[in-house]
């Protein structure tokens, strides 16, 4: 479903700075690419909401026409299917760079797509930027942070990361496209954002994503056994979206460059969440110890401090109340109309 990228929105202000009565007030002109995805799609609402014109740039590796299709028909949103990795001529005002698979089992899929997209994509984007001067802003991870050796961990720690690892196409691919946005913004004055972002979870994740929240999740509702990697207790923060997605925009809003860390500080053993989504879901549900995979972090944690102090950002939503918003969800397309598996 795709549009072509005309618009009357194009209308000239007025020299004097003012517009002229009858002509409508310019919309803010956005691209979000991964738009599609989890974390984009949720953005995208925000933006939609508040009035901006959208335009979603996927490739449909891990995202859904599902997760944005509500949009369909609405003059302000447009959805174009692109790889990122490909140069991209529009005209826009601000771009959410978000295009990447965030999940392990979807970035180690192809791991040198991963690369191509966080380094030849961001680029690629970034000389979009450059072009119409629109400001960017870099959906970095805390994956940057490799496997830490301080905890928590501030932006001002430059990481623990494995450059050769089966997680480096991601890792330091990031890193990689924070570097370039920095250089960008140096070497050629394009107006930069920076966020890390904490493991997050919420409704539209992918049900196959192989991520610990969305195979608990499913799991538990499925009736099957808990699936927990080496001895559960390496430590995770959790995220609920809607927290992530008002972090994003005031950042993408706000006068501060970053990095800045956007996670919920509130740490978890994976056991200890396995008993969350036991209490949510089902306390009957079993748990299946298998071997971790290599080079998993054994602790994450955000400090949060920069982003409270410059951002006037915290998250409002604990583990508690963000699990049942997404176990509903997750029951609606794992069962459909069915009544199995409902509580
Ligand atoms: P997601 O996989 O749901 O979304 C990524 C989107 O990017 C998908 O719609 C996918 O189709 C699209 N995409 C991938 N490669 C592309 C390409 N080459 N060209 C165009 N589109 C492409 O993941 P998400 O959880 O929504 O993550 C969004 C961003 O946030 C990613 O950049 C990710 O690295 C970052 N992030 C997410 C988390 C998290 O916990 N969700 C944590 C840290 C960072
Ligand atoms: N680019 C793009 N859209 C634009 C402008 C640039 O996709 O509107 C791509 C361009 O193809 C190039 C990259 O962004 O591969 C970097 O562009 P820049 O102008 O910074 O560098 P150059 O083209 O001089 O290498
Ligand atoms: N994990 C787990 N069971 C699963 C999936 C993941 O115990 O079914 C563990 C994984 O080993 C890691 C943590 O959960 O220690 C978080 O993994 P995830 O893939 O969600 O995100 P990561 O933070 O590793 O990117």
């Amino acid at each position: 479903w795709i549009t072509t990228n005309t618009r009357a929105y194009d209308v000239a202000v007025h020299s004097s700075g003012r517009i002229p009565l009858g002509i409508k007030r310019k919309a803010r002109r956005v691209v979000v690419t991964g738009g599609a995805g989890f974390v984009g799609s949720h953005l995208v609402d925000r933006l939609i909401s508040r009035g901006d014109s959208v335009i979603v740039v996927d490739n449909f590796f891990t995202g859904r026409k599902e997760n944005v299709m509500h949009h369909f028909g609405n003059p302000n949103f447009e959805l174009i299917r692109h790889d990122v990795v490909e140069p991209l001529l529009l005209e826009v005002d601000q771009i959410y760079h978000l295009a990447c698979p965030a999940s392990p089992v979807h970035y180690k899929f192809n791991p040198v797509k991963t690369i191509k997209t966080n380094v030849v994509g961001t680029l690629n984007m970034l000389g979009l930027a450059k072009r119409v001067g629109a400001r960017f802003l870099l959906t970095s991870t805390s994956e940057v942070y490799g496997d830490p050796l301080q905890h928590p961990q501030k932006e001002t720690y430059w990481g623990n990361v494995n450059p050769i690892g089966v997680r480096s196409c991601y890792d330091e691919g990031k890193r990689t496209a924070e570097t370039l946005t920095m250089d960008y913004h140096r070497g050629a004055g394009v107006e930069v954002r920076i966020a890390r972002i904490f493991n997050t979870y919420g409704p539209r994740m992918c049900l196959d994503d192989g991520r610990v929240v969305s195979n608990f999740v499913a799991q538990a509702l499925r009736k099957e056994a808990l699936t927990v990697y080496g001895d559960g207790k390496q430590t995770r923060s959790f995220q609920y979206v809607s927290d992530l997605v008002e972090g994003l925009m005031r950042l993408m809003e706000g006068e501060h460059v970053g990095p800045f860390n956007l996670g919920n500080p509130g740490e978890f053993t994976m056991l200890e969440l396995a008993k969350v989504v036991q209490e949510t879901i089902d306390p009957e549900a079993k748990i299946d110890y298998r071997p971790n995979t290599e080079d998993d972090p054994h602790m994450r944690k955000p400090d949060i401090s920069r982003a409270k102090e410059l951002l006037g950002w915290e998250p409002k939503v604990d583990l508690r109340k963000g699990l049942p918003l997404m176990v509903s969800d997750f029951r609606q397309r794992i069962f459909g109309d069915q009544k199995e598996g409902a509580t």
